[in-house]
């Protein structure tokens, strides 16, 4: 068969890769996806989109179609600890509904001033419009039923074998590789990229094997006589578990720890229902979907993000224990961030050192992640359960009360974390012109906005009730406040034939909140320069495009 020609060949169609297709597919670049599952992920995976992703997802116009999805409008997105989850409550932190976090948006300020809030929507349904979109795109080529097999690259392209299920190898040419396959990536392991990190930590809780079951049990809310939550976690001497609410009514992702002892590979339907009547204490009728297990306790990062013209992303670059609901947003990003350059590169509008910018930015900002991740698997897995929690006397409810305060306080630390979400910076980035100025400390539960380079603009409601988001354009944007001299940077943008939008804002407090009468904004909406002049336009775009 004839050879396939294509620019980007991305193996894998998790998240990641999906979010690739789209960034490259909407900047015209010709990009083959392939994955050998029949289609997006049947199991929900991760359940929490953060609000940094929502923005991405606005950026690319369809936040709202992702909204939609997962829970109703008005079911509660709270996390709800409990002994069981028939029995005692002991802490809750109160998040607002899709609904909710519409509205309130547009009033919040301080950590919390955003275009989008997070959304409790699992990733098979993220999953779903991301192909959808991806599809759209005539540059892109999605093929499921496919997998890469190999690869080598040479000096100006990367010549590869793909085969669809049951049927013969097609060779692939291609300028760039991206893989976005998984935890067990081939292309990691072929290009000799180890983990550096740590794995196996162990902890009563979000340390060690979980038996994972997805089920469809209305019965639960006969016997659950709480208020509905989003996640429910079970708080016990005898088994720790989690479980997200899947679309607010039948469905659950329920994931259980496994005891010293237990062996579960061999485990099915009928352990699956074992484990969800102990953790509900009591008899609840279920019908499982499917059944698995998993390790948590990796805090893991690649030594290098690719070589050449091989990159790896998401799960094939990094593997996180799930506390935060991190691991698919920073795989997400790292598609954003990575996709922009590709196209820039292909396109002649960008250097060598763009695309090495990548890893310079991706790997600080995985290990960061990781870390964070880690630290919250820590708060809630060592936490001790003693098995008075359960009692029903004046020493149970003394350790009920002593556990309500501890919980409470981990829920905010884990689950009210803008600093984790906006926070994410660029400052040591070859890329970046940094103007001096020191950005705010990394925190998880506080963000200050600043439009030091290498970060997150800051964010705005504009009197006519747009975000300032809104208004930047599709590749890079250039805010001009006041007087703010834009031309030298429209005619250097012109020669470097880069995409540039120019917005003219007459705002005193914004341009306070940005502090210089310029700025400039890549097309992954991070702050790239800013400065009182427009003098060097020329040399600063030289820069952040990686020519010098
Ligand atoms: C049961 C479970 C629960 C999880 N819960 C959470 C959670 O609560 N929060 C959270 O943040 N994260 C969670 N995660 C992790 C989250 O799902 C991942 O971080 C996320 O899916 C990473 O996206 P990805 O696109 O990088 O990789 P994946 O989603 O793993 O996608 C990789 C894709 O590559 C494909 N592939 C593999 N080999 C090849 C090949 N040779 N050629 C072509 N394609 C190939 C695979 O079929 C797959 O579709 C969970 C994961 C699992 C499995």
């Amino acid at each position: 068969m004839k050879p396939i020609e294509t620019e980007v060949l991305v193996a894998g169609g998790g998240p990641c890769g999906l979010m690739l297709a789209n960034e490259l597919g909407r900047r015209g670049v010709r990009c083959l996806l392939v994955d050998p599952k029949p289609g997006t992920a049947f199991n929900p995976q991760a359940n929490a989109t953060q609000a940094r992703t929502m923005e991405h997802f606005r950026r690319l116009g369809f936040a709202s179609e992702i909204r939609a999805l997962g829970l109703p409008p008005d079911h509660p997105t709270d996390i709800a600890y409990m002994t069981r989850f028939s029995g005692y409550e002991l802490a809750r932190i109160r998040l607002p509904t899709a609904a909710e976090a519409v509205r309130n948006v547009k009033s919040m300020g301080g950590s919390w001033s955003a275009a989008e809030l997070p959304h409790r929507v699992s990733q098979k349904f993220v999953e779903q419009v991301l192909l959808r979109h991806a599809r759209a795109w005539p540059a892109s080529d999605i093929r499921h039923g496919w997998k890469l097999e190999s690869f080598t690259a040479s000096g100006d392209e990367v010549t590869a074998v793909v085969r669809p299920v049951d049927g013969d190898a097609v060779q692939v040419r291609t300028k760039y590789l991206v893989g976005a396959d998984g935890a067990r990536s081939l292309v990691r392991r072929a290009l000799g990229i180890e983990w550096e990190g740590e794995t196996g930590i162990a902890r009563d809780f979000m340390g060690g094997r979980m038996f994972a079951a997805y089920l469809r049990a209305p019965a639960f809310f006969d016997v659950m006589k709480h208020p509905k939550a989003w996640m429910y976690v079970a708080v016990n001497a005898s088994r720790r578990a989690f479980m997200a609410s899947v679309d607010g009514v039948s469905e659950f992702a329920f994931h259980a720890a496994l005891r010293p002892g237990e062996e579960a590979d061999g485990w099915g339907d009928e352990e699956a229902r074992r484990l969800f009547a102990e953790v509900v204490g009591a008899p609840v009728s279920a019908e499982v979907l499917s059944t698995g297990t998993w390790l948590a306790g990796h805090a893991l990062v690649a030594r290098s993000f690719g070589r050449g013209r091989v990159f790896i992303a998401g799960d094939a670059a990094h593997l996180f224990t799930p506390t935060g609901g991190l691991g698919y947003n920073t795989a997400l990003e790292d598609a954003v961030n990575l996709a922009w350059k590709l196209a820039a590169v292909l396109r002649g509008q960008g250097g060598a050192g763009l695309l090495a910018s990548y890893e310079a930015e991706r790997k600080p900002l995985a290990l960061r992640n990781t870390a964070y991740a880690r630290r919250f698997a820590d708060s809630v897995g060592l936490f001790q359960a003693k098995p008075e929690l359960e009692e029903d006397s004046p020493r149970g409810e003394q350790e009920r009360r002593l556990a309500s305060e501890y919980l409470g306080a981990h829920a905010r630390l884990e689950f009210n974390i803008p600093g984790v979400t906006f926070g994410g910076r660029y400052d040591a980035s070859p890329v970046i012109v940094k103007d001096g100025s020191t950005p705010p400390p990394d925190q998880p539960n506080e963000y200050v906005p600043t439009a030091s380079p290498g970060g997150r603009p800051p964010h705005a409601w504009l009197e006519d009730g747009r975000s300032l988001f809104d208004l930047f354009g599709p590749d890079w944007t250039l805010l001009a406040f006041g007087d703010g001299d834009a031309a030298p940077f429209e005619s250097a943008a012109a020669r470097c034939g880069l995409d540039l939008a120019v917005v003219r804002l007459h705002d005193e407090k914004l341009r306070a909140l940005y502090e210089a009468p310029l700025v400039l904004i890549r097309p992954d909406q991070v702050v790239a320069w800013r400065g009182m002049s427009a003098q060097a336009a020329s040399a600063v775009l030289h820069k952040v495009i990686g020519n010098s």
